[in-house]
């Protein structure tokens, strides 16, 4: 069984840990460079997830914590990872907007704007057409049921960024090689697709 690390500083952790473990992986709350990372630099866990919450709050959480760069030593190392909401903008390498002072781990390619949606569509719910490439977990026009909680928008995608999914003209779900970044909460409407792709990734590096 995979060990999925959800990083547990702040925001929706719990719900992420059930996701995971609803598929049969296993689940650790990361809040702790040592957490992460064994003494020669290793990664302890199989696959990482930056859940939702409020970004420049984590990010000044992971610098207080010393786990800044160890994150984005691991990311980069080719770690499957799973950024959603705050953790999609932790994630990117340019803020549109930042918090004065925040930072993000430069690790996805792409542009973002924190606050797109605004509180209009606070807790809305919508269904996603998928437009990403075929996989065994999900197809071209298939549904994704995704939550939208004051929910960034990724404006700018770089080379070697591939656009999964789309809600009213913006792009809400990217790829880039193994890091994944999504503007919604999969973890709370039910529908597992994100965290089975995140498992399909850490299956494709073991051969
Ligand atoms: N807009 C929020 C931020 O700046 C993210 C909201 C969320 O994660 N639900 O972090």
């Amino acid at each position: 069984h995979p060990t999925v690390g959800v990083l547990a500083l702040q925001g929706g952790v719990v719900e992420h840990v059930r996701a995971v473990e609803s598929l049969g992986a296993h689940a650790v709350k990361v809040r702790s460079a040592d957490d992460l990372v064994d003494p020669d630099g290793a990664p302890r866990i199989d696959a990482l997830i930056l859940p939702g919450g409020e970004s420049s709050t984590v990010d000044r959480l992971c610098r207080t914590f010393g786990l800044f760069d160890s994150l984005q030593r691991v990311v980069r190392g080719g770690l499957p990872t799973l950024g959603t909401c705050a953790g999609l903008i932790m994630l990117s390498s340019e803020i549109e907007d930042p918090a004065p002072g925040q930072q993000s781990l430069g690790v996805l390619d792409v542009s973002v704007n924190r606050n797109a949606f605004g509180s209009q569509v606070a807790s809305a719910e919508v269904e996603l057409a998928w437009e990403g490439p075929a996989s065994d977990v999900v197809a071209p026009g298939d549904v994704v049921r995704a939550a939208f909680i004051r929910a960034p928008e990724v404006t700018r995608a770089g080379d070697g960024v591939e656009v999964l999914a789309r809600h009213r003209g913006a792009v809400v779900a990217v790829r880039q090689g193994s890091v994944l970044g999504i503007s919604f909460h999969p973890e709370l409407t039910g529908d597992t697709t994100l965290h089975r792709m995140l498992l399909e990734q850490v299956a494709a590096r073991r051969g």
